[in-house]
């Protein structure tokens, strides 16, 4: 069936909400696909089908947590069932949040101890204020074309020199003690760190930028980022976000890049499609969260036990059923195939991605790296002869003709029953 944005259903749900929701919606990514967002009626497998009967392939897979797609296996379904079943919450503790924590620390080689809260955003504020709190300092280093999610700290623009709020409603003095340098430029942040080494409470980083194209770490650069961050006594965070549990199976693109964070940050595949997030790191860093120590944390839902169910079935799941060897494959044959594609009509574009991530870049420029630095661990782009297209910064990805995505490609792939983000910038996830 050929999908038709702004079929009736869709069109007078879009209507109706405009109504009540700003917007229409409640994730501003989600206004994006024009002249109306398709509201989905239910999801098939790999598939997702619109109140219209659109069946798409979909690719954006919740934006990540929905790594076996859209139909739980019945075990998950079955502990999902039995939590709400036992009653949703309680707000006392539940032994499904230790096996959770126990199955993240068994996997994560620098998690010893974990905290878990409700979204990413939540895990990526808590995590900063964690480093913080344990080393007395005020400042952070992020990413430019990171995303931590919706808080003051990450809601940060422009150079190391010259910052201010990305968002209205984020106080100036934010961007003062947030300071963001490109990735992959060591010199970058050895500058921000020769200027205010002392005052760095973190680095915080994605193990690869995912909401940026997709723009996989040049060989040494975590190693970079690593002595940095020792030599001045300051934290490294990873925000594994999107790859904890997806690049890297089981122990996460830590464990596939071999750099051990003070802190990790989780969200997405923990949960197994519902809301959470999480903070893991070393037992002496983490007793620094209330109650054993002095950085407040708290939450009426942390460690819900219908997500916690849901996210350790999950992960027992993809352990037991070697899912990540089946979606990883899935992966390679996409980008070898999209790269056929590419080289034979826009040779000029780039097929990015790893495991079970991917995205085309419509880039047309790129920076020095070669396949020599390359440790994006995914064949296609290490055999890749276009590889010093491949983008090695945020601002490499802003080359690209992201307004043609949204123009031509998207509709053009929805037209075909093909789901995308709509947008350049975030990756495409395959379950
Ligand atoms: N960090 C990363 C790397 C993310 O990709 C996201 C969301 N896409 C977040 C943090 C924020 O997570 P959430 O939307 O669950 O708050």
């Amino acid at each position: 069936m050929t999908a038709s944005f702004g079929s009736d259903c869709s069109y007078r749900l879009y209507d109706r909400a405009l109504k009540s929701l700003v917007g229409g919606v409640n994730s501003p990514v989600r206004a994006d696909p024009r002249p109306t967002p398709a509201f989905v009626d239910h999801g098939d497998g790999a598939h997702v089908v619109d109140v219209d009967d659109n069946r798409y392939l979909d690719y954006i897979m919740g934006y990540g947590p929905l790594l076996l797609g859209h139909d739980l296996p019945d075990r998950v379904r079955e502990a999902i069932t039995k939590a709400v079943a036992d009653g949703p919450m309680y707000g006392i503790p539940t032994d499904i949040e230790i096996e959770l924590a126990e199955f993240v620390i068994d996997h994560v080689e620098s998690v010893d101890r974990l905290r878990f809260v409700n979204s990413g955003t939540e895990a990526t504020a808590a995590a900063v204020r964690l480093a913080r709190g344990y080393t007395g300092r005020d400042k952070i280093v992020v990413m430019r074309g990171g995303y931590h999610g919706g808080h003051e700290s990450f809601l940060v623009e422009g150079t190391a020199a010259d910052r201010k709020p990305s968002s209205a409603g984020v106080p100036e003095t934010f961007a003062d003690e947030t300071i963001p340098v490109p990735f992959n430029d060591e010199a970058a942040v050895r500058e921000a760190f020769e200027r205010h080494g002392s005052d760095i409470a973190a680095v915080l980083t994605e193990p690869l930028l995912g909401n940026h194209g997709i723009v996989h770490p040049v060989g040494g650069y975590h190693e970079s980022l690593r002595n940095l961050c020792d030599d001045y006594g300051s934290l490294l965070i990873f925000d594994e976000v999107i790859t904890g549990f997806r690049v890297g199976g089981l122990e996460c693109a830590q464990g596939k890049y071999d750099i051990e964070p003070d802190l990790t940050t989780f969200a997405k595949i923990i949960g197994g499609g519902f809301p959470v997030g999480a903070i893991g790191g070393r037992a002496g860093i983490m007793q620094a969260f209330t109650p054993t120590g002095e950085v407040f944390e708290s939450g009426t839902f942390n460690g819900h036990p219908v997500t916690m169910a849901a996210g350790l079935e999950t992960l027992r799941f993809a352990k037991k059923h070697d899912v990540y060897t089946h979606v990883n494959e899935l992966g390679e044959r996409i980008r070898a195939g999209l790269q056929d594609i590419v080289e034979d009509h826009a040779p000029e574009y780039t097929v990015a991605g790893t495991d079970s991530m991917f995205k085309v870049l419509f880039t047309r420029s790129g920076s020095e790296a070669t396949t020599d630095n390359c440790t994006a661990g995914c064949k296609q782009q290490l055999d890749c002869p276009r590889f010093e297209r491949c983008p090695k910064t945020g601002a490499d990805v802003e080359t690209g003709e992201t307004d043609r995505w949204k123009r031509t490609f998207w509709p053009a792939m929805a037209e075909r029953d093909v789901l995308l983000t709509p947008n350049q910038f975030e990756s495409q996830f395959i379950s």
